[in-house]
């Protein structure tokens, strides 16, 4: 039983990753750094983890990338975890209609994030992570590692640097935050720990599998209690409607899944009970969201019939 799952699965990945190779050459990488501007287009990896604990990949599945606002996920996890639903009064939870570095609606809204994951709210989030660690860079490494139960992953340092010499636009957010009170430490340690965090290069398939606890009610797979059920859910509800930047509404419509995105190219979805698909490829769309890892998890959303508006098989 288990086998032959894994060998649909397999076959599925392996014809999604063929079905999409036409669409690499679309969409232009991210080129705010320059470490990410040279980065090939042609690429392309998905893979899939099971809360049953299969893990299966196609393409460049084993590639790591640089992982960017995917580490929005990780680092609001941690910050849940220290803070609990205090974080709240401090990060809203509505989709903002701005571009992910926006500041407009800082002013009206007084120094309140939309939500976690446009810069603005990550930074708050990073804000609690430093109050809470001696090390705030490699917090969110750390985290990763423990959901992984192993230490491979780590920080690209050039990529790093890189994103330190250009967050003039991120200095200018936590800055007018902290002149609202709504950010506490230091501005430079901040933007440090947030660009390490941006940093970090993983594969699709080391994705697919730390995040797994978000398809498991906050619970990882030989880790144990990650989140409490209600806030793991929660942060699946943040992912369908802010996921995916100015696009979670659009991804909601053509993926119907808690998807996150991040500029490197990452797109990552989850089906509730079931398991976390991570697909990459460089190449992306006005929106800074990758087209053929989108259009790769669409399609396997409706090969898979996972969408989580679908009525459960019998349940009618
Ligand atoms: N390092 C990027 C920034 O803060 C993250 C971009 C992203 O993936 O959204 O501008």
């Amino acid at each position: 039983m288990r086998h032959a799952m894994q060998h649909d699965l397999d076959t599925l990945l392996r014809t999604i990753a063929a079905d999409v190779q036409p669409l690499l050459g679309e969409g232009g990488v991210a080129e705010y750094i320059p470490a990410l501007a040279r980065v090939p287009r042609a690429q392309f990896g998905i893979a899939v983890a099971t809360v049953g604990g299969e893990c299966v990949g196609a393409g460049e599945c084993d590639t790591r990338f640089s992982i960017q606002s995917l580490s929005k996920l990780f680092a609001l996890t941690l910050a849940l975890q220290r803070e609990g639903d205090a974080l709240w009064r401090r990060v809203a939870r509505e989709p903002s209609g701005t571009p992910f570095n926006s500041l407009v609606l800082l002013e009206r809204e007084r120094g309140i994030p939309r939500n976690p994951f446009v810069n603005a709210g990550a930074l708050v989030v990073t804000d609690v992570l430093c109050s809470r660690y001696l090390q705030p860079g490699r917090a969110v490494l750390e985290f990763v590692h423990r959901l992984l139960g192993e230490t491979g992953v780590a920080i690209d340092t050039e990529v790093a640097q890189s994103e330190r010499a250009h967050s003039d636009r991120n200095a200018a957010i936590a800055h007018f935050m902290r002149g609202f009170d709504n950010l506490h430490g230091d501005v430079a340690e901040v933007l440090d720990a947030y660009c390490a965090q941006c940093a970090i290069a993983m594969s699709c398939r080391e994705l697919a599998r730390a995040a797994l606890f978000l398809a498991a009610d906050g619970r990882q797979p030989r880790v144990g209690e990650v989140l409490a059920p209600l806030a793991a859910r929660r942060i699946n509800a943040l992912m369908l409607t802010c996921g995916a930047y100015d696009a979670a509404g659009d991804f909601a419509f053509r993926i119907g899944l808690p998807t996150k995105t991040g500029v490197g190219g990452g797109v990552l979805a989850i089906v509730p009970g079931k398991l976390c698909v991570c697909a990459w490829a460089p190449g992306l769309d006005a929106n800074g969201n990758s087209i053929a890892a989108a259009a790769a998890i669409e399609r396997f959303a409706a090969a898979t019939g996972s969408s989580i508006f679908a009525a459960p098989p019998g349940g009618h």
